[in-house]
């Protein structure tokens, strides 16, 4: 073989007697076949063949394979994002004229895909309080197709009624589907509970190390399975296995991460209700949080998410405060080991249930550090707030 053939062409290589416990990550665009008959008629492999990169690798696949266990479902498709997740599933179920139930509790983006992108193309929404329950029903319409949850609710952790609202919505032939991030499927599986697609931001939990960005949809029915995969198809959107394959090495530590950082945020949440500066701490484990009894119904843990409010006369001192912090880090996208703390202004994306503006609303995300010098670090940040 020349030399530039050599370049291009890899030596099969024996596999025999190689077993290893990590999942290969498999890279492609094309797809080869072993004769002109078999790429002839690719398309009769189906959704679960192989047939294009952009539509699935046996890494891709590992993963959506093992979400849709944990799910209890029948299917998951990978998408490049959570939000990528919320948007794909309701432009596969919604269509000009159609509308779409979204709680007043929704990650913003989502409540802006609504307004912004939805709306122009003439696909409605209505937002509804989360909790709501089974009086969905007085607010479904002849338009309506979907209805969105989330729960616990974005920032301010109101928990829903998930099962009454998807047996209302399915009593009238209108598809369900929940945002899970803040549970992931070890706490909280959507699908046992009547719900048609269970959408996880991966770049959470499961990714766990705040270095990658995924999301899944999860189905337990193959038809909504192909409405998924046709809009995948038509727009283009794949995975990449590098992406896919971190999150298969997070998804090994997600059990004890989760089990560890719940129990330290339930016991930080307990212990906050008690700080001066603190007017109320929103964990849905506190007995105090709204809806805390459909968590204890329907939910197996904590999570280590949860939200302070602070008392309007600290408003001030709160971002010198918090700039002290150092070993919390501020940002955003939780999950990770590293615990992050965030302003969040609430007031804004609240139309149903109003969100009193001078309460400033804090969200913590706790990680792997040690716990008791997490909170010396977080008594430092109260402290700095009552200081003269
Ligand atoms: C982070 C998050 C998302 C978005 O996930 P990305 O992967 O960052 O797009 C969606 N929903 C919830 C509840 C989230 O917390």
């Amino acid at each position: 073989m020349h030399d530039l053939t050599c370049c291009v062409q890899h030596p099969a290589v024996s596999h025999e007697g190689f077993s290893s416990l990590a999942v290969p990550t498999y890279r492609a665009s094309t797809i080869v076949y072993d004769d002109p008959q078999s790429f002839a008629k690719r398309s009769e492999r189906g959704l679960d063949g192989y047939t294009y990169g952009l539509h699935g690798t046996p890494t891709t696949r590992t993963l959506e394979a093992q979400l849709t266990a944990l799910h209890r479902g029948v299917r998951t498709m990978l998408v490049p994002s959570g939000q990528a997740a919320v948007a794909v599933t309701m432009l596969a179920v919604l269509l000009p004229g159609q509308k779409v139930l979204i709680p007043d509790t929704a990650y913003p983006p989502v409540r802006r895909l609504c307004e912004d992108y939805l709306a122009p193309r003439g696909i409605g929404h209505a937002v509804y309080d989360p909790l709501i329950g089974e009086g969905i029903a007085d607010l479904i319409d002849a338009q309506t197709r979907l209805v969105w949850m989330e729960s616990p609710g974005s920032g301010t952790m109101e928990v829903q009624d998930v099962p009454a609202i998807a047996r209302a919505a399915r009593a009238r032939g209108v598809l369900t589907g929940c945002d899970n991030t803040w549970a992931g499927p070890l706490l909280f599986k959507p699908l046992t509970h009547g719900v048609d697609f269970a959408v996880e931001a991966l770049t959470k939990y499961v990714g766990g190390h705040s270095d990658l960005l995924l999301g899944s949809i999860t189905v337990n029915d193959l038809a909504l399975r192909k409405s998924i995969k046709d809009v995948l198809r038509m727009v283009g959107i794949g995975v990449s296995p590098d992406e896919a394959a971190l999150a298969l090495r997070g998804i090994e530590t997600m059990g004890v991460r989760m089990t560890h950082t719940g129990r330290v945020a339930r016991q930080f949440a307990e212990r906050l209700q008690n700080s001066p500066v603190v007017s109320r701490v929103l964990h849905p484990a506190l007995a105090s949080c709204t809806g805390h009894h459909l968590w204890a119904r329907d939910f197996a843990g904590s999570s280590a998410v949860f939200s302070i409010v602070v008392k309007p006369e600290f408003k001030e001192r709160l971002y010198p405060a918090m700039a002290g912090l150092n070993v919390f880090a501020i940002g955003a996208s939780w999950g990770g080991t590293r615990s992050l703390i965030a302003p969040m202004s609430i007031a804004g994306d609240r139309t149903v249930r109003p969100w009193d503006a001078s309460e400033t609303l804090v969200r913590i995300s706790v990680g792997l550090e040690e716990p008791a010098e997490l909170w010396a670090d977080l008594e430092r940040f109260l402290a700095a707030i009552t200081a003269n």
